[in-house]
């Protein structure tokens, strides 16, 4: 029989855990679905690992993995996809945002099918203002950059084994999980789902953290930043020429160019496109150097006992 994967990356999570294990085993179970749960601690600092413990010991399909620091989010995926053993994978939040009852309907089209069953959203839920703006210019920013509408999209989606097995075989550090999906083809289906609002803990994302995660993606998926320099240089290159023609007009005309405020106005707005192109041809660079170095997307620290086969970086089991 077909096993499903549930992926949960937790980050100081300690209050969702057992309550979001009882919940989807209970599901589950009613759905008579074979499954296993794999959290994945990212270095939180609570009591998350010690509830995922807990919850492994109380249920044998539980497993889990925590790292030896905070990785971020898509770090937590990648774990989580690696240490995953089932034929369909689902990657979902652990605290409950993404509406379990939606599980049955992916498992659903996967067996008439489909390979990557998407979870769109139709409502982003109960969140303040400030968060919806700036995670609305986060997603207007991606769709540009990537050229993907990413605008409903989400890591909620279920991949068949043959779409995980493609995105572990990827060389890349710094991934984005929510787009390769769309880079990787394979036959889609979509489901829709609500936002739900949060049970426990708070949200995880600041404002910063948001637009970090933004140009970190649109950098990792799109080169069209590195062509805006060029775009830059093309307009200081025309703005020349045209200067260059108004003074020589002037020049027939018997009228003096005064100099000093032009010269220091000049030297301001092309150093300021110099400044700025040199600093996205630096960003760039040092993505490249991330990547050149070649170290792990994760450490991971401690495994429970269920975890079969080698884990990148897992030195210790942990008894139950
Ligand atoms: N998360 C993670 N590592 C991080 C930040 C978040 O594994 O560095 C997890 C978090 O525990 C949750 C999911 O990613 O399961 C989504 O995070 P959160 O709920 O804070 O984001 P939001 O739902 O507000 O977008
Ligand atoms: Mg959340």
């Amino acid at each position: 029989m077909a096993v499903l994967s549930i992926v949960l990356p937790a980050y100081n999570e300690e209050q969702n855990i057992g309550n979001t294990a009882k919940v989807l085993a209970e599901l589950l179970e009613r759905q008579g679905i074979e499954y296993e749960l794999v959290f994945i601690s990212d270095g939180s600092v609570d009591g998350t690992y010690e509830e995922i413990l807990k919850a492994a010991k109380e249920n044998p399909n539980v497993k889990g993995a925590q790292f030896s620091r905070n990785f971020g989010k898509e770090a937590g995926i990648f774990a989580g996809l690696e240490l995953a053993t089932g034929d369909a994978v689902i990657v979902m939040d652990c605290d409950l945002q993404h509406p379990p009852e939606v599980i049955p309907q992916m498992w659903e089209k996967w067996q008439n099918g489909a390979e990557i069953v998407e979870g769109i959203k139709s409502d982003r839920g109960k969140e303040s203002l400030g968060y919806k703006l700036s995670a609305g210019l986060f997603y207007r920013i991606m769709s540009r950059l990537i050229r993907i509408d990413m605008s409903a999209s989400s890591d909620f989606k279920l991949l068949d084994r043959k779409v995980v097995n493609v995105l572990l075989e990827l060389p890349e550090r710094n991934t984005f999980f929510r787009a390769l999906t769309f880079w990787a083809g394979f036959q889609k289906e979509t489901v829709e789902y609500e936002v739900q609002a949060r049970k426990y803990g708070e949200s995880k994302w600041s404002f910063w953290s948001l637009m970090k995660y933004a140009i970190s993606n649109a950098t990792s998926f799109s080169t069209m930043p590195l062509q805006m320099v060029t775009v830059f240089g093309a307009v200081s290159i025309l703005g020349s020429v045209i200067l260059f023609i108004q003074t020589l007009v002037r020049y027939f005309m018997g009228a003096s160019v005064e100099g000093f405020t032009t010269v220091i106005l000049l030297i301001l707005i092309i150093g300021g496109f110099i400044m700025l192109s040199l600093g996205i041809i630096g960003h760039y660079i040092a993505r490249v150097y991330e990547e050149v170095k070649g170290r792990p997307k994760y450490i991971i620290s401690r495994v429970t006992d269920n975890v079969a086969g080698n884990v990148t970086g897992a030195w210790k089991r942990e008894r139950r």
